[in-house]
């Protein structure tokens, strides 16, 4: 029978906790659940594990290292209310450590989302377990209920999140060193990512790594040397770069629903261990790889050019060079921006039968994933900045797609600014079509200006034609193109 218990923190608070008979194990701790489920209280399943240096490596955690709890409050450095609100959502991260009757720790619990609920998730008896990412990224997917999958844009959506979560932990020099399916929970049906078990992170130079990862994430850098003696230097452990290359991978994972690596290549013949370790080790080759194709599946539904060019490119370099040399892999923040930039190229696929329901609208309007023609359902803006050394010259710095009733914030209006959790999103002004005819009405935008230098002044709409031109104050140029 459940019973209550009183768990006491390093401050003296009183938390009570209900004991179960099985409760949920991890591979490093199992967990109890508060009354009301608010919090959880963790013990660790080997004793020996919370040792002097994970006591301190927690208390670092919940405190100068934590992005959750504002600067104020004994919380990262340049960490105010609202950026504090803002990953308390984005991480489940530790708040408090327990030391009665043993050592602890109390973590909050995963907001509602990401649970499943009845009605969705009545194939599999899912109700009430967590959206760990396997759900989604597997062949898991095809039991899940419809509307549980999300779409391309909810993905790249998680994707972003998790890219700017990582980034976050990177700029404050902590590396998660096992991010993995199973440690972050994602909902795909409102594109909302969290990061879990955080209590291992690596504070370079400070808390060395505990744990090698999770199969299919390791760096294959880290995977080669796994058999050396942990004291050889050519030993290999998780690090940010190792991160880098699990946030690549589950970025693939959610877009496309499959492993980059893991292909039909027979590596060894020796044992499927073997065989295992080599292809996500020393020989692992990406299965879109551009030139070699001998782990190329014979069926390669949406390549990874469905993506558009941006995320191609970024693909590539993670699962080509970056394979091997982990300092060419692209950073959290190249994600992070090159995800962002993406998402503002998505278009609406008509076609009611399309399953990813919107695509990067690059170049033209036809869906690549179910050949529907869109055209004439957005149009598209070119946003150019003054090149500073050679006046009257502009460079194309990005495009966005717009539909009917599209916002536009100050990021599209001002050079240099890729929105982040910081970026004012005040709408300032936004697109319209009537019948045939596209409009851009200005909400609070002042200095808008057309190519005869007349004001488009705040609270009116203009009439949008192909290659008409806007001037934004700050010195943006931007090119309408109505196709
Ligand atoms: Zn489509």
């Amino acid at each position: 029978m459940d019973t209550v218990r009183i768990a006491i923190t390093k401050g003296g608070k009183r938390l009570p906790y209900v004991v179960c008979d099985n409760p949920p194990r991890g591979g490093m701790k199992y967990t109890y659940f508060a009354p009301d489920r608010s919090y959880v209280i963790q013990f660790y399943n080997n004793k020996a594990d919370a040792d002097y240096n994970t006591r301190s490596r927690i208390e670092a955690i919940i405190g100068r290292y934590n992005p959750t709890l504002s600067e104020r409050h004994g919380g990262a450095i340049g960490t105010d209310e609202a950026l504090a609100e803002y990953y308390a959502k984005r991480f489940c991260w530790p708040s408090d450590v327990v030391v009665s009757p043993e050592f602890g720790i109390v973590c909050p619990t995963y907001p509602k989302n990401f649970f499943f609920d009845s009605a969705a998730s009545d194939v599999l008896n899912l109700f009430g377990k967590d959206k760990k990412s396997n759900w989604f990224t597997s062949s898991n997917r095809k039991f899940l209920h419809k509307t549980e999958l999300g779409d391309f844009r909810t993905a790249l959506a998680c994707s972003i999140l998790l890219a700017r979560s990582v980034r976050r932990l990177h700029q404050a020099g902590l590396a998660h060193s096992d991010l993995s399916n199973n440690n972050v929970l994602i909902d795909p049906c409102s594109g909302d990512s969290c990061i879990i078990d955080i209590d291992s992170l690596v504070v370079p130079g400070l808390y060395p790594p505990e744990v090698a990862g999770t199969r299919g994430y390791i760096a294959p850098e880290v995977v080669a040397t796994m058999d050396l003696d942990r004291r050889d230097p050519r030993r290999v452990y998780p690090s940010a770069k190792t991160d880098l290359h699990a946030l690549a991978v589950l970025i693939y994972e959610y877009i496309f629903h499959r492993h980059p690596l893991i292909g039909p290549k027979i590596n060894s013949g020796e044992s499927a261990e073997e065989d295992d370790r080599n292809s996500l080790g020393k020989n692992a080759l990406f299965i879109e790889h551009p030139t070699d194709r001998s782990n190329r599946p014979k069926v390669l539904t949406d390549s990874v050019q469905t993506a558009g060019s941006i995320l191609e490119k970024l693909f590539l370099r993670a699962f080509t060079d970056g394979l091997k040399t982990p300092s060419l892999r692209p950073s959290a923040l190249e994600w992070e921006r090159g995800l962002v930039r993406s998402f503002e190229m998505l278009q609406k696929c008509g076609n009611r039968s399309c399953e990813h329901r919107w695509f990067i609208a690059e170049k033209n309007s036809i869906c690549p994933f179910c050949g529907h023609d869109n055209s004439g359902e957005a149009i598209r803006f070119h946003f150019y900045n003054a090149v500073l050394t050679n006046p009257g010259e502009y460079r194309e710095i990005f495009q966005i797609v717009s539909g009917d009733n599209s916002p536009l914030f100050s990021w599209h209006f001002t050079p240099g600014i890729i929105p982040d959790e910081k970026t004012d999103r005040t709408l300032l002004a936004y697109v319209v079509r009537r019948g045939k005819d596209w409009y851009i009405v200005n909400s609070k935008l002042h200095g808008l200006v057309d190519s005869d230098a007349k004001i488009l002044p705040p609270g009116r709409a203009f009439r949008l034609t192909d290659g008409a031109m806007l001037y934004s104050e700050k010195g943006v140029l931007i090119e309408t193109e109505i196709k």
